[in-house]
């Protein structure tokens, strides 16, 4: 049965996924080019032609150019710059009706609220463990504009989250998500498998805009596409207390067979992790019109791996 099939090759697959609990704190983050400097998210032309179908990339980290995006990631006033309200504002943007601030709480419908900073600073391993909602602005998100890169050391755009923000947004629980999901076709033209998201923020609508696009690719980019590794999903990110953002019915990943993991390769001496994706930009270019964010923007990629991120996208934030 194909659905069976599919929901168990994705437990397979995260089950051997975990974040790491710790990445390295001392570890010196390098710098970016310059479209990046002062954790800017301006546009910047790409530094390489997009390469379609290419076999494994392996990309060397961009060498430091400057040191206005060090400070953007560990200052107390987090990313963005330390630009907090330019950073409430795009939350408020990104996700609206959703919450409203009272000073530095977010105030949910529910009656929940959420701390916006706790004035912590942080290490990238704590960032990964301990968020508050404002450090999920602390690595800006480079576009596929931007071109194919390597990310600097521990910058991981997207995947620093604060699980009280989500539970907030979209459920604290496995039944309370699932009342807000559904299942899409997923690029039915390729094959017969569905996708179950959320329905919060019209998210499932516009995966089914993302499938019908990338339908409409050339040929040569369907097999990334199906079968797809899997959605919706309540589960805890192994090794750790938790939850995937599978679990809110916000992320989906793509073909299993051409993803790499960061946890899969062997990391160089130092600890260094060689950046590797097979994943055409193309197809990510199409994730991000409708506001989701690619794992192969991390340092700790996950390149099958897309969720929706609106607040980390300028398109996205109206
Ligand atoms: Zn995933």
């Amino acid at each position: 049965m194909l659905v069976r099939r599919i929901a168990h090759r994705f437990t397979e697959i995260s089950s051997s996924i975990a974040m790491p609990r710790a990445v390295g704190v001392a570890c010196l983050v390098v710098g970016l080019g310059t479209g990046f400097l002062g954790g800017a998210l301006a546009q910047v032309p790409p530094r390489k032609p997009v390469a379609p179908n290419a076999a494994t990339s392996v990309v060397r980290p961009q060498a430091p150019s400057g040191g206005g995006f060090l400070g953007s990631l560990f200052g107390g006033g987090g990313g963005g710059g330390g630009d907090a309200a330019g950073n409430k504002q795009r939350l408020l943007d990104a996700y609206p009706g959703a919450f409203r601030f009272e000073g530095n709480v977010l105030v949910f419908p529910s009656g929940e609220r959420v701390v916006w900073d706790d004035g912590r600073r942080k290490s990238p391993a704590e960032l990964l463990t301990d968020a508050d909602v404002e450090d999920m602005f602390a690595y800006p998100y480079p576009s596929a504009r931007e071109g194919e890169m390597a990310p600097p050391r521990d910058h991981d755009p997207g995947r620093i989250r604060s699980q009280e923000f989500f539970t907030a947004l979209y459920g604290g629980s496995e039944g309370a998500v699932r009342r807000n999901v559904r299942t899409i076709r997923w690029v039915p033209s390729l094959g017969n498998a569905g996708l179950t998201v959320t329905t919060r923020f019209g998210i499932d609508d516009k995966l089914e805009k993302v499938s019908a696009e990338l339908e409409r690719l050339p040929k040569r980019f369907h097999k990334y596409l199906t079968p797809p590794g899997g959605g919706f999903l309540w589960r805890t990110i192994a090794g750790t207390r938790r939850l995937s953002v599978h679990s809110f019915g916000a992320a989906v990943d793509i073909n299993t067979r051409f993803t790499n993991y960061w946890r899969w390769d062997k990391a160089a001496a130092g600890g260094v992790i060689p950046y590797r994706n097979q994943i055409p930009l193309e197809i990510v270019e199409v994730f991000e019109r409708y506001c989701f964010i690619w794992g192969g923007r991390w340092y700790h990629y996950d390149t099958m791996h897309f969720e929706y991120r609106p607040e980390l996208l300028p398109a996205c934030r109206r």
